[in-house]
């Protein structure tokens, strides 16, 4: 087990941690530790221009090959920009999806006249990128999306009909990558294909879900013969479910190693209110709060094992497969002992309703943790198929 960096990449913590120091301030004071979980909807603008921002300083998709724009850092980097970006407060990426899932496929499996369009504009922190996936039947079970996809001769373009739920940042990006069926008549993974629409056209409408927050992160999506160029399918008709599971790939992958700055930063507040409050003294909660610490050390422990076999071809082992249920289930947890250690407080709202504190709005939001990047249950398959080698479950 690896439990130590490189004397060169402590000199890439001191570069980035001086670069946030510096940058970190002024007009982006504001938005320090802005944006999180159950505060994603704040200062969507002002995140955007810190965006714009970071790339100035080369700071966006650092993972990326230097010749596609990023700056080729190993995953341990990844892992110490994460790190230290969380330590500075920094706020909640408008861009991730774009840099962590986008960014990432069209290197892999997109066309060169595709990388060009497109990563250029994640790069530079200008063009937001939302996910496409799910729909009303078709969340755990992705392949029975009913979303269709049809190549009209006479305009030279694909016509997506159908219904996305759940778009996080559907409203506030330019993009959205969208798994439709290319072959109507097919079923299953088979027949689908991986599309990158314009999300401002007329055939397309957003309408926003409230969530347990009182919140709009995400939304349903209308697609109603929205457009799509011919050359913005990648991979071949048919061939959409290999893109679309090469993406999910980054998605449980290293752009969730870092966040574990953000959840010491959430632990140590409710250590701080349970000294305050007395609650510390109540041996049941004390108990907790000790399991949560020993569970966050286990979190550590368990990224930096992945990182000591895992070379820097960005691919991660097997033991990188129970991280998403691990923290997941310990940070919903982490939720309910914030609110326990809070005692009575946790039930009033500030300033009326929906005005929620910072540590009411992560219990509310870490609900949905164990759900959305794939359910715990199916977290527990992906474990027991493709890490432990078990039979695979029995699919319709
Ligand atoms: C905050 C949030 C943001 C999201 N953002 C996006 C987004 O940007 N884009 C997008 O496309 N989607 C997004 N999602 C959707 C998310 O991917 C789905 O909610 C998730 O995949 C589960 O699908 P579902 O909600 O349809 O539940 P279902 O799949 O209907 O699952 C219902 C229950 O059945 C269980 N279950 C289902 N299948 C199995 C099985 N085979 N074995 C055992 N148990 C099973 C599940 O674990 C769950 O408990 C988001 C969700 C949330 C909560």
């Amino acid at each position: 087990m690896k439990l130590s960096f490189s004397a060169e990449d402590e000199q890439f913590r001191e570069e980035i941690a001086s670069w946030l120091r510096e940058n970190l301030g002024g007009e982006f004071e504001q938005i320090r530790s802005r944006g999180g979980p159950g505060d994603e909807h704040m200062y969507p603008e002002e995140r955007k221009a810190w965006e714009r921002k970071l790339a100035e300083g080369g700071w966006t998709c650092i993972g990326w090959p230097q010749e596609y724009g990023g700056r080729g850092a190993s995953i341990e980097q990844q892992v110490i920009f994460h790190e230290e970006y969380a330590r500075a407060g920094g706020p909640g990426r408008m861009g991730h999806i774009g840099e962590g899932l986008t960014g990432p496929t069209l290197i892999a499996f997109g066309s060169e006249e595709q990388q060009q369009r497109f990563l250029p504009g994640i790069l530079a922190g200008t063009e937001y990128w939302c996910q496409g996936y799910s729909e009303p039947s078709a969340g755990s079970d992705l392949a029975n999306v009913k979303t269709k996809a049809r190549f009209d001769e006479e305009k030279g373009k694909w016509l997506i009909n159908g219904q996305k739920v759940w778009t996080s940042n559907a409203h506030e990006s330019e993009h959205c990558f969208v798994i439709a069926r290319t072959d109507p008549d097919s079923v299953g993974h088979r027949g689908l294909g991986f599309f990158l629409i314009e999300m401002d056209q007329p055939g397309i409408e957003v309408r926003p879900i409230e969530q347990l927050t009182g919140t709009c992160e995400f939304n349903e999506v209308f697609f109603d013969d929205a457009e799509c160029g011919a050359g913005d399918i990648v991979g071949a008709p048919g061939e959409g479910w290999k893109v679309a599971m090469g993406l999910l790939g980054y998605e449980r992958g290293v752009s969730t190693l870092g966040q574990q700055m953000l959840f010491q930063n959430e632990l140590d507040e409710i250590v701080q209110i349970a000294r305050d409050n007395g609650a510390a003294r109540d041996p049941a909660l004390r108990q907790r709060i000790a399991d949560a610490h020993i569970g966050l050390r286990i979190m550590r422990y368990n990224s930096m094992r992945t990182l000591s076999g895992g070379g820097n071809d960005g691919g991660l082992q097997k033991e990188a497969m129970i991280y998403k249920l691990f923290w997941a289930t310990w940070h919903r947890n982490l939720g309910k002992l914030a609110m326990d250690v809070l005692g009575p407080e946790a039930e009033i709202c500030e300033g009326g309703p929906y005005q929620l504190g910072r540590l009411q709005s992560m219990y509310l939001f870490s609900r949905a943790d164990t759900i959305y990047g794939g359910t715990n249950q199916i977290q527990r398959n992906i474990i027991a198929e493709r890490a432990l080698g078990m039979p695979r479950e029995p699919r319709g």
